[in-house]
């Protein structure tokens, strides 16, 4: 309807100054409402959307090669709207380096006639096969003091797993990892951190560590181990503990690494500013998902992610395909993220290695999405959080759509998805998703479920949803105004180390 008028009004428009000379009509400026309304459309939507999330891209498991094959679509998909790629990177692919780590077949910890087994005993979090015979230290919370002064090198370090007071075994692998360094750096053999807690039980750790897993590969061929133990037998804890002069056994074998070739997908539109365009702004989502699994009561194994995230792939490709035509003044980067489903791997590898300098970007606007039970709204994670707020708000309203925060704070989504690896770096990046009221059962209908499948989709509501995304993306790409973490923001500070004076 709109194009059509448009194309009417420019045609009258060309009449009229042709033959009525001295009659200067003004030529109206379309806004960026209207070119959003150009180029988005329901059946390029659905087009998309049914693609991606067809059962013959089998779930786009990360590595698979349908997985490749989305990635191509994407990218031709870019070529087709006049995107284009950025220099630096082959055509519009970012390789990035994974690998497949499938679990130990056995291992032991011996010492002092006791044997600790691998699984039943202990679990490897890190490590390589490894057959060594070292003395034992016990640090106690392993704190950077408890290191401090100690020589702890060729020694087995022995710790209490977490630190004090912390009783979230979700918080102690961010100590884990603390400990880890530290232990690595003062020469350590390996770290072992001794594991008790009730809110996550040792077989359901076991379960969960004992699959294989896809990470992404940066270990330059050093693999520190790192160890769970099983606190449960009083005995042979008290004599690690006990510990000084002790010697262990520690044996693990059988772990194989397979080396995986996947891309994040990435384009550029150079702005129109002279000097805006040096500011670049992301529009990025994952395209992977989770492949083929258990099959659910109608026999579908396969997994086909139209919800996560094959809208979100689309609101960018929307969005590419919008500003290709239709530049803003500030530069746009769109990227399609490998490996989200695999734990944010292509995004933490690109917000490492990005192709445009992060401190020249200053958004992300990613897009993620579990599912919708209310076509009202669309929810932005992190809305409340950016200086772009109104302009969000704008945008969905212009469109018939409240713009809504966050509705499941409790759910953590903000640090679960792609944007909080720029978030840590400081570009503000919240997450523009399907509208929902709560984490309740018409989303968890769907959600990492085979059902999730294009026809289930209401793409009326869907082409309002796109829309309001493709304006957000060219009022934040024209703004005057500071799109900035509001102040007291968790990530505030990190985003004024990143662009320094500019932000003032
Ligand atoms: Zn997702």
């Amino acid at each position: 309807m709109q194009k059509l008028l448009y194309s009417l009004f420019a045609i009258v428009l060309l009449f009229s100054c042709k033959t009525v000379k001295d009659v200067s009509l003004p030529i109206a400026t379309p806004t960026d409402q209207d070119l959003t309304e150009e180029t988005v459309d329901v059946s390029t939507i659905k087009g998309h959307i049914y693609y991606l999330a067809s059962d013959e891209m089998a779930g786009r498991n990360t590595p698979s090669p349908e997985l490749n094959i989305a990635a191509r679509y994407l990218a031709t998909s870019m070529m087709r709207y006049g995107v284009k790629p950025v220099p630096g990177l082959e055509e519009y692919f970012q390789p990035v380096p994974m690998k497949k780590i499938t679990p130990p077949q056995s291992g032991t910890i011996s010492f002092a006639a006791e044997q600790m087994d691998y699984k039943k005993d202990f679990i490897l979090l890190k490590g390589a096969d490894i057959d060594t015979e070292a003395e034992v230290l016990f640090l106690n919370r392993g704190t950077a003091e408890d290191f401090a002064g100690t020589d702890v090198t060729g020694k087995i370090v022995v710790v209490i797993a977490g630190y004090e007071g912390q009783d979230n075994p979700q918080q102690w692998f961010f100590s884990g990892d603390e400990k880890q360094k530290l232990a690595k750096e003062k020469g350590a053999t390996a770290l072992i951190e001794l594991y008790s807690s009730v809110q996550l039980p040792w077989n359901f750790l076991t379960g969960y560590f004992t699959r294989p897993q896809t990470v992404v590969d940066d270990s330059k061929g050093e693999a520190f181990p790192y160890i769970w133990l099983n606190a449960a037998n009083p005995d042979a804890i008290a004599k690690l503990k006990a510990g000084n002069g002790l010697k262990a056994q520690l044996k693990v074998e059988g772990i194989t690494e397979e080396v995986l070739k996947t891309y994040n997908v990435v384009g550029m539109v150079e702005g129109t500013d002279p000097v805006l365009k040096n500011e670049y702004i992301i529009y990025s989502a994952h395209y992977d998902h989770v492949g083929i699994g258990r099959a659910d009561a109608k026999g579908d194994t396969i997994y086909n992610g139209a919800r996560d995230n094959a809208v979100g792939s689309v609101t960018v490709l929307s969005a590419a395909e919008n500003l290709a035509k239709y530049p803003t003044k500030r530069s746009a980067i769109f990227i399609f993220f490998t490996g989200e489903e695999k734990g944010l791997l292509g995004s933490a590898y690109y917000a490492d290695n990005p192709a445009i300098p992060l401190d020249k970007v200053v958004y992300c606007f990613n897009s993620d999405n579990g599912g919708y039970n209310d076509t009202s709204r669309a929810t932005i994670i992190g809305l409340t959080r950016t200086g772009a707020q109104p302009l969000i708000e704008k945008a969905c309203m212009a469109f018939g759509l409240d713009a809504a925060e966050d509705a499941a704070p409790e759910e953590g989504l903000f640090d679960r998805s792609d944007n909080v690896n720029f978030a840590k770096k400081g570009v503000p990046a919240p997450t523009f998703s399907l509208g929902f009221t709560a984490f309740d059962d018409e989303i968890n209908k769907y959600y990492h479920q085979p059902g999730d499948e294009p026809a289930t989709l209401d793409y009326a509501y869907l082409t309002k949803f796109f829309k309001a995304y493709v304006y957000s993306c060219r009022l934040i790409g024209n703004t005057n105004t500071s799109v900035f973490w509001n102040e007291g923001d968790k990530y505030y500070d990190a985003g004024k180390g990143l662009y320094g004076e500019m932000k003032e």
